[in-house]
Formats: C-alpha cells, sequence, structure tokens
C-alpha cells in the first residue's frame, strides 16, 4: 500500500483535512506498526545494556529515517499541505536523561539494532523525567516535564514483578519502547515502572513527598540528592531497576533453555556506571532462590557482568552507607559482605575493599565481580589504569579496556542535517551511511573551491535556521551573519562554561575601548544545572545577566551577543550542532572522561576549540594541528597539582590585570544592577578563593587561542578546508564502530 493510503487508513479521512495532532498520531500508530513487524535477532546470547538514563530524543523523524521512509513521508504530507517538521512539534521529548551519559545509552541502542545484534536496553519509565528548566529573574527555574501523553511510543506489555524492599514489596509493570535500527532489525528499550505510580502527588514544582516510596519511585531521574531522603529514594529506585532487570534475565534465559549454571552463554550485563551496579548482588540472590550454591552463583556472575566507568570526579562514584542498604534493600546486605569477605580474604590493598567506614563501594564490586572494566576514550581509560584506579588495575590488568564513544550518525548527521547529508552522499555515494569510514573520501575534494563554497552555504543555511527557530520559541533576536560559537553540555564546574565566561567579559571590555572584531560574534549557552549544585545555579546567573547587560548595550552588542537557550535538550540540540562554527571543549584537562557532543559538532563541521581532554585528544589526532585550537595545560600538568595540592588561583588573579577585571566585573554594580548579589558573590569568591576546576592557569592560553580561531574564520576557504576535514575525519566516532568493538571483545552476541 502507499504510505498515502496507509496514513489516511489510520486517519479514516484525508491527511489534508486533518489537523497535524491527528496526523502525528496516525503516524506514530503506522510506524509503531511496521517496527513490530520487523525481525529481531533471536540468538542465543542476548546483551542487556542497563542504565538509569536514556536521553533517546524524539523519535518519529529517527523512526522514520531507521525504516527507510522518512522521505516519502515528508513529500506525501507536503503534497497535502503538511509539513512533517510542524508535526514533529507535537511529539514531547522523553527527558529520561541528565546529558552525555543517557545520550550515549540512547545512541548504543540505535547500533545494537543497526548492527543487527541481540541486545536490548533497560532502564527506568520516569513519568517527569529530569526537568523543565525556564529562566526567571536571570535564574533557574525548575518545573516537571510530563511526557507521557495517551498514545505514545511506549507499548504496555504483561510482564510484571513483585518488588521486595524492607517493609514492603511494589508491583512492576514492563513497557517497552521498539528500537529501529537503520534499515535493519530492531531491538527494545525495556521501561520499568510501578503500578501503584501516582502523578497527582507532584504539583508545579519538582517537590513531592520523598518517603512515599509505593506512589513516587518512577516519577523523576535523580530526585533531587541534596539531603538524605532524596539519597535513599536513589538507593530504591535503582534496586527496583536492577531487580525487574535480573528477573527479565533470567526468566528470557532459562526459556531459551539455560539451566542457569550457564547463564554466562546466554546472557551478558552491561552495567553503564555505577547506578546499575546492584544487579551483581541481585542476580546472586536470585540464583541462591533457584538452588544454586553462593559461591557458584557469586562465579556465574562474574562471568556475565561488565562494568563501564564515566568518569574520574571522586563524587560520581557511588558510595551508599550501610545503613541506608539495611533500610531499601536488606535481602542485599549478606552477599554484600560475602562479596566484601571474599575481597579481603585474598586482597591485600584494603584501597579495593567494598565495604569500608560504613559505605559501600559500588564501582569497586563492580571491578571485583565484573569481568571487563571499560573506560570510554582513550585518555580516560590511560588515566583509570595509572592513576584514579591504579590499584585495581595492578590486581586485574586483563579486565581493563578502551572503548572511545561515539554517536549515532542517523540521528547526528542523517536526521538533523538533512541538507549536508545529501550533499555528502551526492559527493561520495551512500555508503557512509553504512560504513562511516568512507567519509573519508570527501578528503578529495579539499582543493575544490565549488564543494568548500557549498559546504559554507549548507552550514549559513543552518545558522538561519536555527536563529529563525530560536526566535520563533524563545524570542530571541539572533544576528546570523556572525560566529556561531557554542557551548552546550551540562553545567558543571569541570565543564568550565565560567572561563567562557570571563572570556566574553574581557571581550566587551575590548569593544568598549573601540578594538571590534571584524565578524560579529555570537557566543551560545545551553545548559540545565542540578536543582542542589548552587554554584553551578550562580554561573547560569552570571550568563544570563551578561546576556542581559551585553546584548542592550548599543557599543558592544553589534559586535558581541550572548544568548543562553532555556531547557537545552536533545530537540535544541539538534538544531545547535548543524549551526554552529567553533565548537567549545574546554573542560579541565583529565577530568571529562570522553564527550560526546564534541564528536556532533565535528561531524556537523565546526570546528574545536578545546583542552586536551577525553575524545578531544582523539579528534586531535584524526585532524591533525591546522584543523583543531587545542590549548590549555595538559593533563598530567592538572593531576600533579592537585597532587601537590599548592594551587592558588588568587596568584594568577593578581598576576593578570585583563583576569583581574574580567572576575572583578562579576560583582560590579553593572552586574548587580541585573542580578543577584547573593548569587554574584558567590561565584566570584568561589573563584578568587578555590576555583577548583584551574580556570585561571588556563585563561590567557585560551584568550590566545580563540582570538587565533577568530581571525582564521576571516579566510572563508581555509575555514571550510578545515570544516570539510573534520567532517571526513568523524567517522571513527560512529557509535556503529563503537558497539562493533563492545562486541568483539566485551559480549561476544552472534551478528
Ligand atoms: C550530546 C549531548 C550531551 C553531551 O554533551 P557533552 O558536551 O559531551 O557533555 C548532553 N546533552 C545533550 C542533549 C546531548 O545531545
Amino acid at each position: 500500500m502507499a504510505i498515502m493510503q496507509e496514513i489516511e487508513t489510520k486517519l479514516q479521512k484525508g491527511i489534508s483535512v486533518s489537523t497535524d495532532e491527528e496526523v502525528y498520531y496516525a503516524l506514530l500508530e503506522l510506524v509503531k506498526d511496521k517496527a513490530e513487524k520487523k525481525v529481531s535477532n533471536k540468538g542465543k546470547k542476548k546483551l542487556y545494556y542497563i542504565s538509569a538514563e536514556f536521553l533517546i530524543g524524539k523519535l518519529l523523524s529517527n523512526n522514520l529515517i531507521n525504516l527507510g521512509i522518512y522521505d516519502e513521508v515528508k513529500e506525501t504530507l507536503e503534497k497535502n499541505g503538511k509539513s512533517l517538521a510542524e508535526i514533529e512539534e507535537i511529539e514531547l521529548e522523553p527527558s529520561l536523561g541528565n546529558g552525555g551519559l543517557g545520550r550515549l545509552a540512547a545512541c548504543f541502542i540505535d547500533s545494537i539494532a543497526t548492527l543487527g545484534l541481540n541486545g536490548d536496553g533497560v532502564g527506568l519509565n520516569y513519568h517527569y523525567g529530569l526537568f523543565k528548566q525556564v529562566f526567571e529573574n536571570n535564574l533557574q527555574k525548575e518545573t516537571p516535564n510530563p511526557w507521557i501523553t495517551k498514545e505514545s511510543w511506549l507499548t504496555k506489555t504483561d510482564i510484571t514483578y513483585p518488588v521486595s524492599f524492607g517493609g514492603f514489596t511494589v508491583q512492576s509493570r514492563l513497557y517497552d519502547i521498539d528500537v529501529v535500527g537503520y534499515n535493519n532489525r530492531t531491538t527494545k528499550l525495556h521501561l520499568f515502572d510501578i503500578e501503584s505510580v501516582d502523578e497527582s502527588i507532584v504539583g508545579d514544582t519538582i517537590d513531592f513527598d520523598k518517603d512515599d516510596i509505593k506512589k513516587n519511585l518512577t516519577l523523576f531521574l535523580y530526585p533531587d540528592d541534596s539531603d538524605d531522603k532524596g539519597r535513599l529514594l536513589r538507593v530504591y529506585q535503582q534496586y527496583f531497576m536492577v531487580s525487574n532487570a535480573a528477573r527479565l534475565i533470567l526468566a528470557e534465559a532459562e526459556a531459551k533453555g539455560s539451566n542457569l549454571h550457564d547463564l554466562a552463554d546466554y546472557a551478558a550485563v552491561q552495567i553503564n556506571d555505577t547506578h546499575p551496579s546492584m544487579v551483581i548482588p541481585e542476580l546472586i540472590r536470585l540464583l541462591q532462590e533457584k538452588g544454586i550454591l553462593m559461591d557458584e552463583a557469586i562465579e556465574i556472575v562474574s562471568k556475565v557482568c561488565a562494568y563501564t566507568n564515566h568518569t574520574i570526579l571522586a563524587e560520581a562514584l557511588e558510595k551508599w552507607p550501610i545503613s541506608f542498604l539495611e533500610k531499601a534493600v536488606p535481602q542485599l546486605m549478606p552477599i554484600i559482605r560475602e562479596l566484601d569477605n571474599k575481597v579481603r580474604a585474598k586482597v591485600a590493598d584494603e584501597s579495593t575493599y567494598i565495604i569500608k567506614d560504613g559505605l559501600v563501594h559500588m564501582a569497586h564490586m563492580d571491578i571485583h565481580f565484573g569481568y571487563s572494566v571499560n573506560g570510554v576514550a582513550y585518555l580516560h581509560t590511560e588515566i583509570l589504569k595509572n592513576t584514579e584506579l591504579n590499584n585495581f588495575y595492578k590486581l586485574y590488568p586483563e579486565k581493563f579496556n578502551n572503548k572511545t564513544n561515539g554517536i549515532t550518525f542517523r540521528r547526528w548527521l542523517m536526521s538533523c542535517n538533512p541538507e549536508l547529508s545529501a550533499y555528502i552522499t551526492e559527493l561520495i555515494g551512500d555508503g557512509w551511511k553504512k560504513d562511516a569510514n568512507e567519509l573519508e573520501k570527501l578528503g578529495n575534494f579539499i582543493n575544490d573551491d565549488a564543494v568548500l563554497t557549498k559546504l559554507v552555504d549548507i552550514k549559513n543555511a543552518k545558522k538561519t535556521e536555527l536563529a529563525s527557530y530560536l526566535k520563533k520559541t524563545q524570542n530571541l533576536d539572533v544576528p546570523d551573519n556572525s560566529i556561531f560559537d557554542i557551548q552546550v553540555k551540562r553545567l558543571h564546574e569541570y565543564k568550565r562554561q565560567q572561563l567562557n565566561v570571563l572570556y566574553i567579559i574581557r571581550k566587551y571590555f575590548e569593544i568598549k575601548a573601540g578594538k571590534k572584531p571584524s565578524t560579529p560574534i555570537t557566543c551560545f549557552f545551553g545548559a540545565k544545572a542540578a536543582p542542589a549544585y548552587i554554584i553551578a545555579k550562580d554561573i547560569i546567573h552570571a550568563i544570563l545577566c551578561l546576556q542581559q547587560i551585553i546584548n542592550n548595550d548599543p557599543e558592544v552588542s553589534p559586535y558581541l551577543k550572548v544568548f543562553m537557550v532555556e531547557n537545552y535538550n536533545v530537540t535544541l540540540a539538534e538544531k545547535l550542532f548543524p549551526a554552529a562554527n567553533i565548537s567549545e571543549q574546554i573542560s579541565l584537562a583529565s577530568k571529562e572522561a570522553s564527550g560526546t557532543g564534541n564528536m556532533k559538532f565535528m561531524l556537523n563541521g565546526a570546528i574545536t576549540l578545546g583542552t586536551s581532554d577525553g575524545a578531544n585528544v582523539e579528534i586531535a589526532e584524526l585532524v591533525g594541528d591546522e584543523n583543531i585550537y587545542v590549548f590549555g595545560e595538559d593533563s598530567q600538568t592538572v593531576i600533579d597539582r592537585y597532587e601537590r595540592g599548592d594551587y592558588c588561583s588568587k596568584d594568577y588573579y593578581d598576576k593578570d590585570a585583563d583576569l583581574k577585571k574580567a572576575v572583578d566585573f562579576l560583582v560590579s554594580d553593572e552586574m548587580m544592577k541585573v542580578g543577584s548579589k547573593e548569587n554574584l558573590e558567590r561565584l566570584y569568591n568561589e573563584l578568587l578563593n578555590k576555583d577548583w576546576f584551574m580556570t585561571f592557569p588556563d585563561f590567557e592560553d585560551y584568550c590566545k587561542t580563540k582570538e587565533k580561531a577568530y581571525a582564521d574564520y576571516e579566510d572563508k576557504k581555509a575555514w571550510a578546508k578545515k570544516m570539510l576535514v573534520n567532517i571526513s575525519k568523524a567517522g571513527f566516532f560512529s557509535s556503529d564502530r563503537t558497539i562493533k568493538q563492545y562486541n568483539d571483545e566485551i559480549w561476544h552476541l552472534e551478528a
């Protein structure tokens, strides 16, 4: 049947006489039908990718692309006076993730389906997701972000389990979302919920009764963990997630004929960061319930579970008080104690013990009782082996391996930049869609002026598109003839949005003093701050104040503008990456495990301005010095300074007049007029007296390198060559490559 008829059968009327909303729901049903008809891999062994976050983004366009019917649907709608872009606006973005880690999980399940592997995602069905960010009085405010509509991508299944906590039991329910691979098979994203969840306990804010677990368990992702109640709720959530996952794993293995002694032939579990770590003791517990003795159960599980480390920030390596676990999941504590005893019996190094000072170290459990430990970029894995987890590396060198992160090119090029995507295909054919390394063929056009011109034309068109989208949705007046310099990512001090802020203040003074840039500059920020992360929210406040001051200054605003977009999410990301000229990747060297935003920018022809950190190191290696702007101290210098503990930010402040002037501006009369004294003074004092993430030592080099990038931008042709090289070398960062490596080296599934 032609697509037109299929859609109209769902609508039971003509497309042209239907509303956008009706067409959206018809397409949703149509895609779900088609996804269901696709075969999935039924191989013996299956991967379970367990993650507290899956930041999947809107699904309609992506699924249409992956089903191979995007163009047909788009044209059919156009013929009937409808716009797919407008219909997409109806879809609500599921906010099931914070940032990079959750987005990575989403890219991975796309690649697992595309490669036709037998692997599913397992997580939680948070009804209000993270939170929706709104700006009021130049401050971030958090509001609930409901995304589940009556008809949605979720399909209710009959799978339900009783899950017991200390003192009470809840009933779970599994909802599935089909994950459609590109021209291939489908897999599932399994999202567990509680039957007794109660949305009505949430009002206009994200506050709710944190004690009422039976009602609140799946309402929010990472509820505010600044107090013990919020932290305890996380433990409940994590156990609920992994207990359901473990039951599903055992049930599916048994259904395929496993006697459970041979579980490792049927299942591989990837533990995405430490949030799902309790899957280890829970699987052991369930195997014991099935009559397998403790020692053997431990051995079985140790051949099934593999752990991915995502960070070296100490506060992110979860340690739960024993008292929390005793209260929420008392059934696990005897097993965790037994695991700890086993470590104590064979390992002398106390720093690797699981239970220490009344705390359970989740990562330690993963490393001792998992068969693989991987970092997410070359540099990150080296730091894990040589510094952060060195004591474990000495015990188990064979477990450690690197899997440099990747992104799905379906969403981050084909879907978000169809113009560039089509042009690449015109130049080199469409083999790159299945084998991203073919992008290298673009290198043949490095001296082709027509190609270089066209690349710039496409970039300019995407800038205009972003400007009009931001006008329409956020009423921002973005000048599209300026350099688009973009920093979008979670707000965290280690990512150093504050360094960018200090540069902007410096530029503001320069322009005031008459030194005007040849091409106007527009600095974009997009970032949510965790609700309890005070300084992060102060940085947002400073950016919003600067935005107000600079954009309204008639002397400066023709040359410099600042925009902080509200509620940065996947939908906005898809508009921002294609429009970027400069990609800000300025984390303190050693602190960003990989980054994936850096890859999305590169793939869309933005040039990186970054430190030697995370995957920036690999980007630099691939594109060469000419095609990236690297600045700042290297990771070893930083690690050594932390080791010495002798960093004093005040010394830098006293030595550098430009830096001093920029820092002082944070508490100037101009800022106080539009901002809040409390927030601005706190940020000022933090930088002056602590600056834990060492912005000041990198300030001068950052400014110098950024000026060089802006100056180079003036040579249009040379800049276009840099764009071409970046795009042509981005193939390595396809998540298809990453997943192939996970499978070849960790999971060993049959294709
Ligand atoms: C890719 C992505 C991230 C991760 O960005 P980093 O710069 O790697 O931290 C976060 N949020 C969204 C919405 C993304 O698409």
